[in-house]
C-alpha cells in the first residue's frame, strides 16, 4: 500500500460513522483498526489531515455532536482509522468528562485494534489524563506508538532534548517517540511507516 517515498499512499478515504457510547453502534469489525488518542488541542486533527493528506478530513470529528464520539474512517479498504475524542479539556465539566472514560475504555478492548497512536505536545509534560491513558493501554496490552506534536515550536536542539525526556517519562527507547509537525511535514513519513508496521505486525 506504499511506495519508496510514501509508505501510506491514500487511495480512498470514507467516513463510516461515529460511536457515541460504550456498547453503542460501531462499524462491523472486519478490518484491522488503528486509533489516534490525545488530549484536546494536542494537534490530533492537524496530524490526521497531514497523515491522510486531506485538509477537510478531521473536520468531521470537529462538527458539533461528533466531538465526543469515536469517529471511524475506512482507509484504502485496508484498515479503519479511529479518531478518539480528545480528553482532558479544561472547559469540559467533570460530569461530562466522566462520560468518555467508559466509551474509550470499552473501545480499546476491540480485538481488531492493532495499535494506538498516542499524541503528546512536545513542549508539555504528560498530564494525569495522559498517564491514565498510558496505564490503560499498557494494561490492555495494545501496541502503542508515541508521537510528539508541534515539533516546529522548538529549536532542533530543544526538540531533541524534549524527545529524550519524554522517552524517559514514557519508559521507551528514544527512537520510539516520533517528532511530528503538521506545519512543516516533519515526521509524516516516519508516522506513516510506523502505522503500516502496526498493521502488518503479527496478531497475537
Ligand atoms: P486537536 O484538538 O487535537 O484536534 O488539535 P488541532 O489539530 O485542532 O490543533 C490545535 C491547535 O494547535 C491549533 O491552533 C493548530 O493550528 C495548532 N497546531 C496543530 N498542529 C500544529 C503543529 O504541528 N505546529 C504548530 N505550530 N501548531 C500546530
Amino acid at each position: 500500500m506504499g511506495n519508496a517515498s510514501d509508505p501510506l499512499v491514500i487511495r480512498s478515504l470514507e467516513f463510516v460513522g461515529g460511536m457515541a457510547s460504550a456498547g453503542g453502534w460501531r462499524p462491523e469489525a472486519t478490518l484491522p483498526e488503528i486509533a489516534f488518542a490525545g488530549r484536546s488541542n494536542v494537534g490530533k486533527s492537524s496530524l490526521l489531515n497531514a497523515l491522510v493528506r486531506r485538509k477537510a478530513f478531521a473536520r468531521v470529528s470537529k462538527t458539533p455532536g461528533r466531538t465526543r464520539e469515536i469517529n471511524f474512517f475506512r482507509v484504502n479498504d485496508r484498515f479503519l482509522l479511529a479518531d478518539l475524542p480528545g480528553y482532558g479539556y479544561a472547559r469540559v465539566s467533570k460530569s461530562r468528562s466522566a462520560d468518555w472514560g467508559p466509551l474509550i475504555e470499552s473501545y480499546l478492548r476491540t480485538p481488531a485494534l492493532r495499535g494506538v497512536v498516542q499524541l503528546l505536545d512536545i513542549r508539555h509534560e504528560p498530564t494525569l489524563d495522559d498517564h491514565r491513558m498510558f496505564d490503560f493501554l499498557a494494561d490492555v496490552g495494545v501496541p502503542t506508538l508515541f508521537v510528539a506534536t508541534k515539533a516546529d515550536k522548538l529549536s532542533r536542539a530543544a526538540a531533541e532534548k524534549r524527545l529524550r525526556e519524554l522517552a524517559g517519562v514514557l519508559d521507551v527507547e528514544e527512537g520510539d517517540v516520533i517528532a511530528f509537525s503538521a506545519q512543516t511535514g516533519e515526521g509524516r513519513t516516519d508516522l506513516a511507516a510506523a502505522v503500516v508496521s502496526l498493521l502488518e505486525a503479527e496478531t497475537p
